[in-house]
């Protein structure tokens, strides 16, 4: 099928300095390790995991918001393949400029990091980020914040071209004319969603990554968001990398569903599956978190004791053999294989075999 994005052995490290009473220590901090999948055009992966597991890392590596360490991020494009992880100064800059001044010291607010992250990505791939408060310049209207990415990345000049376009992608966000001359602080946070989705989608882009773009709204404004997202997929085509922790909001937007525990991926796999025949454990102790409708249904609840382990001290063999209820000896000695056990459903785990 038509592969849009395709992320081989992606690793990203952090040094991390602690100080000690006379000297400072450096550790690596490996937040993600060794991941690999693939994104298709018009598609939404849903990424799952406990904070802490490593899926926003992900997310902005892929963006080359954050440098890989190492591994190949190859973006598919129309006309050529570009490998963003190795991409030099040059060839990046026609897809963001250099984000030092975004992740770093410079940027001193999210408002100002998402304005300068989608000032400095043209226009095949943006994102949405979580808070809808904060992201978005308090001194600018609605209408020129939409209007930002088309202006920075040098795709319109003419002002009426600009409107038009505005007025088309707040249209379909749900948003009027009075709505564009307003400040952000005249809406509440569905709306304001919905203008980061219409800044992020303004400049028609081929992939969008949504950064726990729901999990701070309340559940009613989530569906609607969601239906949003889905209903601008199926019109313009772009494919979503929808990062959550929560596994029922994902369910309802994903084709495809990775989970993610302490830098890696336990399990790939299409809704569907994933959702009726869980391999991996732990995806079935979060599935079975999630509240049943039905108060007669009758399902085993797995529960996860303990807390998701420091990355800098992560466990051996099996980072999730701490907290397993099925681990045994051979887990904390050896990681386990990535194995495609049914079509295109990927497990991480010893004993998937058993877990079905
Ligand atoms: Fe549990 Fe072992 Fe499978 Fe890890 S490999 S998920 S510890 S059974």
């Amino acid at each position: 099928q038509d592969v849009l994005i395709e992320v081989r052995d992606l690793e990203v490290c952090f040094d991390i300095k602690t100080k000690k009473l006379f000297r400072t220590e450096v550790q690596q901090l490996r937040a993600v390790d060794g991941v690999s999948f693939d994104i298709r055009r018009g598609e939404t992966v849903g990424l799952v995991g406990e904070s802490g597991s490593g899926k926003t890392t992900v997310g902005r590596a892929i963006l080359r918001a954050i440098d890989p360490t190492d591994g190949d991020v190859i973006f598919h494009s129309r006309k050529r393949d570009v490998d963003l992880a190795h991409a030099d100064a040059k060839e990046l800059r026609g897809m963001r400029k250099k984000m030092g001044m975004v992740m770093g010291e410079g940027a001193h607010s999210i408002s100002d990091m998402a304005h300068d992250l989608l000032r400095a990505f043209r226009p095949r791939m943006s994102l949405v980020f979580q808070d809808p408060y904060s992201s978005l310049n308090p001194r600018m209207t609605v209408r020129d914040i939409i209007a930002e990415p088309l202006i920075a990345g040098g795709l319109m000049r003419d002002r009426d071209q600009i409107d038009q376009r505005v007025r088309e992608i707040a249209a379909r966000c749900k948003l009027n004319l009075e709505h564009l001359r307003r400040f952000p602080h005249a809406f509440s946070g569905g709306q304001r969603q919905r203008i980061c989705i219409a800044r992020a989608l303004v400049t028609k882009p081929d992939f969008v990554v949504c950064d726990e773009s729901v999990s701070a709204l309340d559940v009613s404004i989530q569906a609607e968001i969601v239906n949003l997202l889905k209903d601008l997929q199926d019109e313009m085509g772009v494919a979503f990398l929808f990062i959550a922790h929560d596994l029922s909001v994902v369910a309802q937007i994903s084709h495809r569903v990775a989970v993610m525990y302490v830098g890696k991926f336990v399990e790939y796999a299409p809704t569907d599956s994933l959702f009726f025949k869980p391999r991996h454990p732990y995806t079935k102790a979060l599935l079975s978190a999630i509240p049943q409708a039905d108060p007669d249904a009758t399902f085993n609840p797995m529960r996860l004791e303990g807390e998701i382990p420091n990355p800098l001290a992560a466990p051996s063999g099996c980072r999730f053999h701490t907290r397993c209820p099925m681990a045994q000896d051979i887990c904390k000695a050896k990681v386990p294989e990535w194995r495609e056990l049914a079509p295109e459903h990927f497990v991480a785990c010893h004993f998937a075999d058993e877990a079905e």
